[in-house]
């Protein structure tokens, strides 16, 4: 029997794998599309609501996207470039609301104040600075700052209540940030990408293996999860979406650049809170420092969420060791990740972050008082009783080779390209589902050159993403053009206001 033979073969039924097959179909509807998931639903994974923060990082509130330099100086680079990806993302899901391809915005996506919170004197000075240098940018020109505990009262009650009022306090606040219930996004996406027939999606069926023939075309094998049946399928370009599950597949696939890759997994859990009184007196994204020695993914941040339609608090995460890639996953995912290639950076890894293991193993072993405790850090009056432990996704943090010191840990993603153009992956978690979009374009751009540098795709992209090709880091009047569209296009401007 001959195989079945797709152009676009996607794996994995995450917001990546959603995001990239949307944009395809809308630059070439008869590109023939499959999209291949193990589990028996759409974005249960790391994309379901609950299991990320659901945080639109547009680089407003997260405190590690703006690194203090040795000269004291704040480094505000990766949040311009964070902010402007973000604002991308909202173009495009823009496009798709005007065109009914999306449901109404508040199904998915919020406007939720982010908000920064320090406090003592040292964390205030470097606030100061941090909107200083944010506030210069017109990307931020709407950030405001203040270090009266009056305001804050205003801008954060639950955070600001019974709190010692000899401790200097200091917050940022910008009014458009926006909290996305990616999973709901994720469903809708493949749902609109169900009514074309070119495209089919496959639930329960995992890809156990891909190898590229002399023709370049990939022979992608395909299990099915409830008879064990194995078959092939052809495609022309495979993206291996599948979340912490691509790393294994990259390594399948045998390509040189997939070479000196290695995931350090790290699990993570949330304390949520479903009591009305509580939630709602608390309708922003506050988020904190991380304590000295944590990893950048467990920055504590105290979340309004919308989830489902229901109103509920997130604090957390709270990260913990694992060996698992994927939440649904097996304890075997790190161990069978180790490869010749890899072993060297894995090791050297291993021993130049002990402090985090040793961070991650105590963070496991907290009981849920002292969870609550941490919480008190952020709202004094929490009480244990309004609070329950619920897991968050997993994360591999990408480990890579490097000449020094033998390898490296890093806690962005980052886009694995054949160097022919026909399999693409995402590795890493951060910031991730934001930016998904530009991601996607990347992969676009890498992938797709020739088809990207005609003139109809150039023609249909700024149709999707007005912005296309242009910087709105650089560009003010695009920004405030785009700016204005997104924001009420996606309902972002809330009343009060
Ligand atoms: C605790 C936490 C908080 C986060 N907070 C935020 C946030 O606030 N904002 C933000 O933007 N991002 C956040 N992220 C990151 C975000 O969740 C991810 O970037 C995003 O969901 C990744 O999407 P994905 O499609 O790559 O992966 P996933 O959503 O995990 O999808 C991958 C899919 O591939 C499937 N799969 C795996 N292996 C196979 C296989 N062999 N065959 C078939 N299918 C397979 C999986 O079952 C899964 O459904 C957070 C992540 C975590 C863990």
């Amino acid at each position: 029997m001959s195989n079945k033979k797709v152009d676009v073969l996607l794996v994995g039924a995450g917001v990546m794998s959603a995001t990239l097959g949307k944009l395809l179909s809308q630059l070439d509807p008869s590109l023939k599309m499959m999209m291949v998931e193990r589990l028996g639903k759409v974005g249960h994974e790391s994309s379901h609501g609950l299991n990320n923060a659901g945080t639109g990082h547009a680089g407003y509130c997260e405190l590690n996207y703006t690194p203090e330099r040795a000269d004291g100086s704040v480094s505000i680079d990766r949040a311009l470039k964070i902010n402007a990806s973000f604002e991308v993302s909202l173009q495009f899901w823009s496009y798709l609301v005007e065109q009914g391809l999306l449901p109404t915005p508040e199904k998915f996506i919020n406007p939720v104040h982010h908000q920064s919170f320090v406090h003592g004197a040292a964390d205030v000075a470097f606030l100061r600075k941090r909107y200083a240098a944010l506030r210069e940018h017109h990307l931020f020109e709407e950030m405001e700052y203040s270090e009266d505990p009056a305001v804050l009262r205003e801008w954060m009650p639950l955070v600001m209540a019974q709190r010692d009022s000899n401790t200097p306090v200091a917050a940022t606040r910008v009014k458009h940030g926006t909290d996305v219930d990616f999973g709901f996004l994720t469903r809708k996406l493949v749902k609109s990408l169900l009514k074309l027939p070119q495209f089919e999606l496959q639930l329960g069926h995992t890809i156990t293996g891909l190898r590229q023939h002399g023709d370049g075309r990939w022979h992608v094998r395909i299990r099915d999860n409830h008879t064990d049946k194995v078959r092939t399928v052809e495609a022309g370009f495979v993206f291996l979406g599948a979340g912490g599950g691509a790393l294994p597949l990259l390594q399948k696939s045998g390509i040189p650049e997939a070479q000196g890759y290695g995931g350090f997994p790290v699990s993570g859990q949330w304390l949520i809170c479903h009591n009305p009184k509580v939630v709602r007196q608390h309708t922003s994204k506050v988020y904190g420092k991380a304590p000295v020695g944590a990893p950048p993914m467990s920055v504590p941040h105290l979340d309004a969420r919308i989830l489902g339609g229901e109103s509920v608090l997130l604090f957390g995460p709270f990260a913990s060791i694992t060996t698992r890639f994927l939440k649904e996953g097996s304890l075997m995912d790190l161990f069978s990740s180790l490869t010749a290639g890899n072993l060297k950076p894995m090791l050297a890894v291993a021993r130049d972050n002990l402090d985090l293991t040793r961070y991650l193993v105590n963070e496991a072993l907290k009981s849920h008082t002292d969870r609550v405790d941490a919480l008190r850090d952020f709202y004094a009056e929490a009480k244990n009783e309004d609070w329950e432990l619920a897991s968050a996704g997993q994360r591999v943090q990408i480990i890579k080779r490097c000449a020094d010191k033998g390898g490296r840990l890093e806690f962005g993603t980052e886009i694995v390209t054949s160097r022919d153009g026909t399999l693409a992956s995402l590795l890493g978690a951060s910031p991730g589902a934001s930016t998904s979009v530009a991601a996607m374009l990347e992969v676009i751009e890498r992938c797709f050159a020739e088809r990207i540098a005609s003139a109809e795709w150039q023609y249909k992209i700024r149709d999707l993403v007005p912005s296309y090709g242009e910087s709105l880091d650089e560009n003010v009047a695009l920004l405030h053009e785009v700016r204005r569209r997104t924001l009420a296009t996606l309902h972002l401007e809330r009343e009060e206001n």
